[in-house]
């Protein structure tokens, strides 16, 4: 009896079904799809065996048993063809689309498993040689055929829609069995068929389906693939999602002990392993995400384990300062916030950096609010690259006009976008989110860069300016490249750094100082001078104007406002400008608006105004305009 192949076959996919059935699945269609191609194809096999046996004793046996269960072997064969198929299509739509479409594929192969049972069939049976033939097997090819074609073709089709390791695997399957047949055909023989269907489900198995591949290793949790692909498959099948981020990554995390660190994250390990009406992922080093079916199983879940974890204890530091650990907690309750898995992904991950901005606050939950707030922030990011692609950054010039020479010596470079339309956007709506992406940096460089062409191109040293005042950001200061960078565009630009004036705001890290004072030597050196921005603005610290190698100080527009509402704030600037000035440093006041407030600062002794009482911010061509008339 030629069996062995088929035997062989049995063996393989029951070793699959073993390792397979050992390890926990995460429940997601394609997990189903699996099973069902693997149990088909089993039944496929054991069939096969069955013909063969029932074909070598047909003497014995009653013609029609024979006959009919060699049919329900070729309907097997279709039945193998059809899941191929329905597994190819798993993640092409969304779970009721993928029935509908399945299904119907389903109906037409069920149509041509009854045909194929009611054609006749035809027994070969001669030494090694056991096949059938005739019409119920033409139309098991014609069958087998469509299938293997329609699957080929929907790979082919499908596009990014599809996993690329689930359209390679189904290939290798389809060609390993188009193989098959073509040798079983030539040779009658080897009975290849069979086989070849156990082979493609090996090539699934450690392709895709492989439920090791979806575990943690250290927790036995799942993945953070896995937590993909089952969210998607929330989403798809439209059931109903809460997820909770869990971090023990926060502002403490890293003062703490390795060992300690260790045993904190064993201990909360087996807290969330005890949370019932979950699925546990370990999404990253120090991040656990739960996934629940609505959000009352979340709410109960974070009171416990919320209760559970606040520690705090002693280092063993030599200050022996408490080191507390709280975790950090993102919730995303269901009534979709979120349309799809990356989404859902993207929130817990950005508003658990948002958390961690704010150590105040360790718990965040996503609702609509946020969620409008944060694709307002998505927006502008792409407004803000697409205007420096196109190159629709703009530099405006506010003009600073020196008490003592009544002359306009200076002025300050302030950033806009121009929106597509010609209308502008001002630097509040977009700095704050340049600065929390990054892009701030490359920003500032073509602020930069814009104002020292102008410097070049316009000389506006020839209608009385001094120095053009830029501002820089903190996130530029933490750069270490910075002071090289912009020395190397003033040289491109052959700027006198006289000419040039750079704002800073006060910055509370240590670590951050080192850096930002580390540029600003270089920069002094190289013979640039600095500013201290947006002074009295609630953060200032009289020490950073005796620390800091600065030139100017800029009163905040408050504080400037401030002097003329309240008699206290009065004595404060008074005070503050006695003192800056008795460090050999200049004061600009902010925000003068009236005759009235020049006056009174101008009388105060103030060095310079900056304020709509002479101009607002406006664009390079009418700030020469403006110098050619007012600096006669
Ligand atoms: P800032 O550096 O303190 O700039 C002064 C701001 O006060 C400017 O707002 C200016 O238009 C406004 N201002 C000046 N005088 C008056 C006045 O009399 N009344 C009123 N109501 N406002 C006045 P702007 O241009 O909207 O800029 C806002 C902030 O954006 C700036 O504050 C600065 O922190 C930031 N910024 C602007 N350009 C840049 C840039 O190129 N780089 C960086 N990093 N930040 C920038
Ligand atoms: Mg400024
Ligand atoms: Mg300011």
């Amino acid at each position: 009896m030629n069996v062995q192949m088929q035997v062989c076959g049995l063996i393989i996919l029951l070793l699959i079904l073993y390792f397979y059935k050992r390890q926990d699945t995460v429940g997601l269609y394609t997990e189903a799809l699996f099973r069902r191609a693997l149990y088909t194809c089993m039944a496929c096999l054991v069939l096969d065996i069955l013909s063969v046996i029932l074909i070598v004793n047909q003497d014995r046996l009653p013609g029609l048993l024979v006959r009919a269960e060699c049919k329900m072997y070729l309907v097997s064969l279709v039945g193998t063809g059809y899941v191929a198929l329905a597994y190819a299509c798993a993640d092409a739509f969304s779970l009721t689309k993928v029935s509908k479409f399945v299904k119907m594929i389903g109906a037409a192969s069920a149509v041509a498993g009854i045909v194929i049972f009611l054609l006749p069939v035809n027994i070969f049976c001669e030494g090694r040689d056991v096949y059938t033939y005739g019409p119920a097997c033409i139309a098991t090819y014609i069958g087998a055929v469509v299938l293997l074609l329609a699957t080929l073709f929907y790979t082919a089709r499908s596009g990014n829609g599809m996993n690329p390791r689930r359209r390679r695997a189904i290939r290798i399957w389809m060609i390993i069995w188009l193989a098959a047949a073509v040798i079983q055909l030539m040779n009658s023989e080897i009975l290849l068929v069979g086989f070849a269907s156990a082979l493609g489900i090996v090539v699934l198995f450690f392709e895709l389906e492989n439920p090791e591949a979806n575990i943690d290793r250290k927790t036995g949790f799942f993945n953070a693939r896995a937590f993909i692909d089952y969210v998607k498959h929330k989403y798809n099948s439209s059931e109903e999602v809460a997820g909770m981020l869990v971090s023990l990554d926060n502002a403490h995390s890293n003062d703490i002990r390795i060992e300690h660190m260790a045993d904190i994250m064993a201990e909360v390990t087996e807290l969330i392993r005890r949370i019932p009406e979950t699925k546990r992922f370990k999404t990253d080093d120090r991040e656990f995400t739960l996934v629940f079916d609505n959000s009352e199983q979340m709410e109960r879940a974070y009171n416990m384990i919320n209760q559970r974890f606040q520690r705090e204890w002693l280092e063993d530091a030599d200050d022996k300062t408490p080191v507390s650990l709280q975790p950090y907690y993102v919730l995303v309750p269901t009534g979709s916030v979120a349309d799809d898995a990356d989404e859902m992904l993207g929130f817990l991950r950005y508003f658990k950096a948002h958390c961690m901005d704010n150590p105040e606050n360790h718990v965040n939950i996503i609702d609509e609010n946020s969620v409008a707030k944060k694709k307002e922030r998505d927006a502008m990011l792409a407004t803000i690259v697409k205007a420096m692609e196109e190159d629709r950054v703009e530099v405006f010039f506010q003009p600073i006009y020196a008490t003592h020479t009544k002359k306009f010596v200076s002025a300050e470079a302030l950033v806009r976008i121009r929106r597509e339309d010609g209308s502008i956007i001002p630097p509040g709506l977009f700095i704050p989110i340049a600065e929390e992406t990054g892009l701030i940096v490359k920003l500032g460089e073509r602020v930069f860069e814009k104002v020292c062409r102008f410097i070049t191109k316009h000389t506006p040293e020839q209608y009385g300016v001094e120095y053009i005042e830029i501002n820089l950001s903190v996130v530029q200061c933490e750069a270490k490249s910075l002071a090289k960078c912009y020395s190397d565009i003033m040289d491109k630009y052959k700027i006198n750094p006289a000419f040039i004036n750079l704002e800073i705001t006060e910055s509370a890290s240590i670590v951050m100082r080192k850096t930002l004072l580390d540029n600003m030597k270089t920069l002094i050196n190289y013979g640039v001078s600095f500013s201290l921005d947006d002074f009295g603005n609630g953060q200032s610290n009289l020490n950073y104007i005796v620390d800091m190698p600065v030139h100017i100080v800029k009163f905040d527009r408050d504080m400037t406002q401030a002097y003329f509402e309240s008699e206290k704030a009065r004595y404060v600037l008074q005070a503050a400008t006695d003192m800056i000035q008795g460090l050999g440093l200049k004061v600009v006041a902010e925000g003068v608006e009236t005759a009235e407030q020049l006056r009174e600062l101008e009388r105060l002794g103030i060095d310079y105004i900056q304020g709509y009482y002479f101009s607002k911010p406006i664009e390079a061509d009418r700030y020469l305009e403006f110098l050619k008339v007012k600096n006669v």
